[in-house]
């Protein structure tokens, strides 16, 4: 962290300092986990479910940081206790980022794809300008504070991971980080539970937008009409993407080459430039669109936009990495996380890529969370998908995705072809039994039925 002190963190925070002056400096890193602190750091004693951060203080102490946020003092260990250690920690971000008038703050929400869509715009910048963005799915009232954090005078741009839950995060969020631009990829159905409906989905990441500071530039979908709709959210500058005519920042001629990666023409204004994309999955064109949308608004060029986007590879795991095993069985490993979008693109790919190579094609699918009332419907709606995209055997993994197997048994008797089992080694069983030389098996479900652990074991197999 960028040098404060003390008793700049207690006003801040609105904290008490205890066994510490206001002279003493922070320097070093702000840290959530006792065994990452660092001399001259910062440890925030979080509330946790199954551990209490108080109880690690002294570890921090001595392991030398200058001071720790607490909600209590805490034997002879320097604090500053507050009210509420994880607001204070957003304060405090708030504070740093207020000291770095040079950064470009860039802010990113959607139902789908944001993590891969940050990756793609931190690709897209970083050769332009020192950028900070978080590994992983580093987006909620902890995760993005830290990353804020790390933001030094010589960071250029910060690209944070925005998650929505409920109405207001976003807000919050964007009021520790004000952004300059705000871009809003999708409005699907991810934590429908807890929205109720698509119109509180999006009138949630629509928080975005309202948030950007003066002269900034809101980046939009133009596909996704609850999103182009946020344009009226906003007094500041638009830019939009997707295939729509009307989008500033356009894909034509989008086609599939045999590997399921996406080629497309990108033109921006007048000009136009054929870019073939090294991920798999026709929605990615819609996250290279608006990376590159992103991009375009903070000033980079069409032509290195173009390379960029030719140049970039995807950085984080289990989402659509294929692989093919010694033994000829290709594994789509997807099992990252799962909504019913997330899955169709998945099945659509997967059904492009063996057609291109004239295979069968297996669909092991698990349960998708958190989609509240709608769960057992959108389940169904899945297995009947699968059957229409003639995708050839079905696995169904877990009592709460049965609904995909009924769906699909139910769709014409192409049901046949679905199976049902309660447990991923019953899977595994019946795939390591089945499958054959030249076969294309996706994987996927929802974080929490960890289907990942299969993909895993299939890749070890052969
Ligand atoms: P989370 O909310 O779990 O952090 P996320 O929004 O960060 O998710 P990613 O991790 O990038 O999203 O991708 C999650 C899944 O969604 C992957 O299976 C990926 O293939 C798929 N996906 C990525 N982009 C899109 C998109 N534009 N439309 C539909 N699905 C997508
Ligand atoms: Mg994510």
């Amino acid at each position: 962290m960028i040098p404060v002190s003390c008793g700049e963190i207690a006003d801040a925070v609105d904290g008490e300092l205890v066994g510490v002056g206001p002279s003493a400096v922070v320097d070093g890193a702000v840290v959530i986990d006792s065994r990452a602190a660092v001399p001259g750091g910062l440890f925030v004693a979080l509330p946790g479910e199954r551990v209490d951060g108080h109880d690690y203080v002294g570890t921090a102490t001595e392991a030398g940081v200058t001071v720790s946020l607490t909600t209590r003092p805490v034997g002879g260990s320097p604090c500053i206790v507050v009210g509420d250690s994880q607001n204070a920690l957003g304060d405090l971000a708030r504070l740093v980022v207020g000291r770095l008038p040079g950064l470009t703050v860039i802010g990113l929400t959607g139902s789908s794809g944001k993590t891969s869509t940050k990756d793609l715009i931190a690709q897209l910048i970083r050769p332009y300008g020192e950028t900070v963005s978080p590994e992983g799915s580093f987006n909620n009232e902890i995760g993005h504070p830290l990353t804020a954090l790390q933001a030094t005078e010589t960071t250029k741009y910060l690209v944070a991971e925005m998650g929505a839950r409920h109405l207001g995060d976003l807000t919050y969020l964007c009021g520790i980080t004000p952004p300059a631009v705000g871009l809003v990829l999708n409005v699907g159905t991810s934590h429908i539970g807890e929205f109720g409906s698509q119109d509180n989905i999006a009138l949630a990441k629509g928080e975005l937008v309202e948030a950007l500071v003066p002269g900034g530039t809101a980046v939009l979908n133009a596909d996704d009409p609850r999103v182009a709709a946020m344009a009226s959210r906003t007094g500041e500058r638009v830019l939009t993407f997707g295939e729509a005519e009307a989008a500033d920042v356009r894909a034509t001629d989008i086609k599939l080459d045999p590997e399921g990666r996406p080629g497309f023409t990108l033109r921006i204004g007048e000009f136009s430039r054929a870019v073939q994309l090294r991920f798999v999955g026709e929605h990615y064109v819609s996250n290279a669109l608006g990376a590159a949308a992103v991009a375009a608004a903070v000033g980079l060029t069409p032509e290195q936009i173009a390379e960029g986007l030719a140049g970039a590879t995807a950085v984080s795991a289990a989402r659509m990495e294929v692989t093919e095993r010694a033994d000829g069985v290709t594994v789509i490993n997807d099992a990252f996380n799962a909504n019913p979008d997330s899955v169709r693109a998945a099945l659509k790919a997967l059904v492009a890529i063996g057609r291109a190579r004239g295979a069968r094609t297996w669909a092991v699918l698990g349960e998708m969370l958190e989609l509240g009332d709608t769960s057992a419907e959108e389940h169904d709606a899945i297995g009947r998908l699968v059957v229409r995209l003639d995708v050839n055997r079905l696995v169904v993994v877990g009592e709460g995705a049965k609904p995909i197997h009924l769906g699909a048994s139910l769709e014409g008797s192409w049901g046949n072809e679905s199976a049902y089992v309660r447990t991923i080694p019953e899977a595994l069983d019946l795939l390591r039994a089945e499958l054959r030389a030249g076969d294309v098996v996706l994987v996927k479900s929802s974080k929490a039925a960890k289907l990942r652990s299969l993909a895993d074991a299939l890749l070890e197999d052969a």
